[in-house]
C-alpha cells in the first residue's frame, strides 16, 4: 500500500467508495465524476502506479482486471457494449497514479476520444 495514494486508501476503506465488486485481488467502485451513465473503476488492490509500471509478474493480475471489468459490465447490464480505458501517464490523461480501468457504458461511445 502507498499511504499517499487515494486508491490505496479506498482499498483500505479509509476513503469511502461505492463498491460494485470486490475479491482478493481487485476492487470495482463507481467513479465520483461519471463520464457516462455507467462509469466504474476497476483497480488492483496491489499498488501499481500505471500500466507503464506493470511488469511480467503482474501478467495474471492484469488479465484478472480485464475479466473483472467484463464481469462488472455484465453486472451493470451493458449487453449492448461498453468501453474499457486505461489512461496512462500525463499525456494519457492519468490523474490518479494507481493503475485503473475505466468501464464506461450506458450510452453510445464516440471515436476518437479527446
Ligand atoms: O484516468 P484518470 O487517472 O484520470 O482517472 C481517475 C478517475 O478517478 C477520475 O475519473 C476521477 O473522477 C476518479 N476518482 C474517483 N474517486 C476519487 C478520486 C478520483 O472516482 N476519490
Amino acid at each position: 500500500m502507498a499511504t499517499d495514494c487515494i486508491f490505496c486508501r479506498i482499498v483500505a476503506g479509509t476513503i469511502p467508495s461505492t463498491k460494485v465488486f470486490e475479491d482478493d485481488r481487485a476492487l470495482a467502485f463507481r467513479d465520483l465524476h461519471p463520464a457516462a451513465p455507467v462509469h466504474v473503476l476497476v483497480i488492483p488492490k496491489e499498488h501499481i502506479a500505471s500500466t507503464a509500471h506493470a511488469v511480467v509478474t503482474h501478467e495474471t493480475l492484469l488479465g484478472h482486471l480485464m475479466l473483472t471489468a467484463a464481469k462488472v459490465a455484465d453486472q451493470e447490464g451493458l449487453a449492448k457494449g461498453f468501453r474499457i480505458v486505461a489512461n496512462t501517464g500525463a499525456d494519457g490523461g492519468q490523474t490518479v497514479d494507481h493503475l485503473h480501468l475505466h468501464v464506461l457504458g450506458g450510452r453510445s461511445m464516440t471515436w476518437p476520444p479527446g
